[in-house]
């Protein structure tokens, strides 16, 4: 069984976001947010663009000051400039109502409006509130995002729901009490927006947690109880390795599920590192498990004391780097070239062997063996290379090989064979 089996088994609403799909058979959407301040125009259109080139297929923007409403159509028409069709979504919180009201044109080009039950107004301010972004959504054909963080969540409906479970017979667990309540913020949500008009197809929900396991437990019931598509993300995942792990380890147990329509990661950048990792990741995620193919993925060894040299670990980062640069070509003028597998290997044990089950793999010599480095071609060995430029001499058979194997006329071809 692979994992397009188990995806099957949710069948989910779609939602139209912009020129994207999110839900029903579409492939798994990957989505970023920025960190620019969004009143910085031009700052926010130049990471929106980084995020879409690296990959992100929506991109989420901070709506919180009128400076940041206003800024929102130039925004999005830097990017038309730049032929980037991305979709741009309004994170809303706290004054979404007034922002969206007195900022038309910002409520217009956005494709999304992110609403967080919890940050929508308190007492008897929340449901007008609420009821005034959802009327705009549904004038506007606007879908919504009800996105709902433990960090955030509706203290009302916690404290009601700690006070039921009290008085049962058998209370139970304070943390299956905040689950539910998480759980219930976001359905009773949707089917408020329902009952204002909002069309189901037009309904995204997430309840992000930062527990892995709080995470799995709240999507598997979310996803038994509604139909609506789910944006999963582990929220304040944290900075490097601790993030990417948590991340993942949460997210692929749930997609394996069949769980989760659009994923986003939630990394801490560290200082100095691009925004762009969140996307990388994500896509990384969904291919290492055999989802979608965004990019070809190097395959390298760990290395050990079979090889003192570090070339290989250079060689698979330049390699990698060299496909990622190549890649927005590439996808033009080769399209099916996202599935391609390389493989960088550091000595005889297993380089071969991995090789062979790469398109293109190379073996570098270790300590003691013959200095040179077989290339094995779809599991035929065809050439050898040895010197001082085997970097350059291998990223030009990779370039060989794109161009004889991944071409434009034989899979329109195979297109119209399919499509005919
Ligand atoms: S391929 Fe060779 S160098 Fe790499 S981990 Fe295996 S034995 Fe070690």
């Amino acid at each position: 069984m692979n994992a397009d089996d188990f995806r099957s088994r949710r069948k989910s609403v779609p939602v139209r976001v912009g020129n994207v799909t999110v839900g029903g058979d579409a492939p798994v959407v990957v989505q970023s947010m920025t960190n620019t301040d969004t009143a910085d125009e031009v700052g926010t259109a130049v990471q929106v663009a980084d995020l879409a080139r690296a990959g992100s297929e929506i991109v989420r923007i901070t709506v919180n000051s009128e400076e940041a409403a206003a800024a929102v159509p130039g925004i999005r028409a830097r990017l038309d400039d730049m032929g980037l069709d991305v979709p741009l979504v309004g994170d809303f919180h706290f004054n979404g109502h007034k922002l969206l009201t007195q900022y038309p044109a910002c409520a217009e080009t956005l494709a999304k409006f992110r609403i967080n039950p919890g940050n929508v107004g308190k007492g008897k301010r929340r449901d007008p509130q609420f009821a005034t972004m959802i009327d705009i959504a549904r004038d506007l054909d606007k879908p919504v995002r009800i996105g709902v963080n433990w960090g955030s969540l509706d203290q009302d409906l916690l404290a009601r729901l700690m006070d039921e479970n009290a008085r049962r017979p058998e209370p139970r667990d304070a943390i299956e009490v905040m689950h539910e309540a998480v759980i219930r913020s976001a359905l009773d949500s949707a089917e408020k927006a329902e009952a204002l008009g909002l069309p189901r197809e037009r309904i995204i929900l997430s309840c992000k947690m930062s527990g892995v396991q709080d995470l799995i437990s709240v999507y598997r019931a979310l996803a038994a109880r509604c139909e609506y598509p789910l944006h999963l993300g582990l929220t304040e995942a944290g900075m490097g390795s601790k993030g990417i792990v948590a991340s993942s380890a949460a997210l692929a147990v749930l997609l394996q599920e069949g769980i989760g329509d659009t994923i986003r990661i939630s990394l801490t950048p560290e200082p100095g590192e691009s925004r762009t990792k969140e996307v990388i990741v994500a896509q990384e995620l969904l291919q290492t498990m055999g989802m979608r193919a965004f990019t070809p993925l190097v395959t390298a060894c760990p290395g050990c004391g079979r090889t003192t040299s570090t070339f290989f670990q250079h060689l698979a980062e330049e390699v990698q780097t060299f496909v990622r640069a190549r890649m927005p070509e590439w996808r033009r003028e080769h399209p099916g070239v996202e599935s391609m597998t390389l493989a960088v290997m550091g000595c005889v044990v297993n380089g071969p062997g991995e090789s062979k089950f790469a398109n293109l793999g190379i073996s570098l010599p270790g300590t003691g063996e013959k200095p040179v480095a077989p290339v094995y071609e779809d599991g035929e060995k065809t050439v050898t290379l040895k010197g001082e430029n085997i970097a350059d001499e291998f990223k030009a058979l990779i370039e060989d090989y794109v161009a004889r194997k991944y071409r434009l006329e034989s899979h329109d071809q195979q297109d119209s064979a399919v499509h005919g």
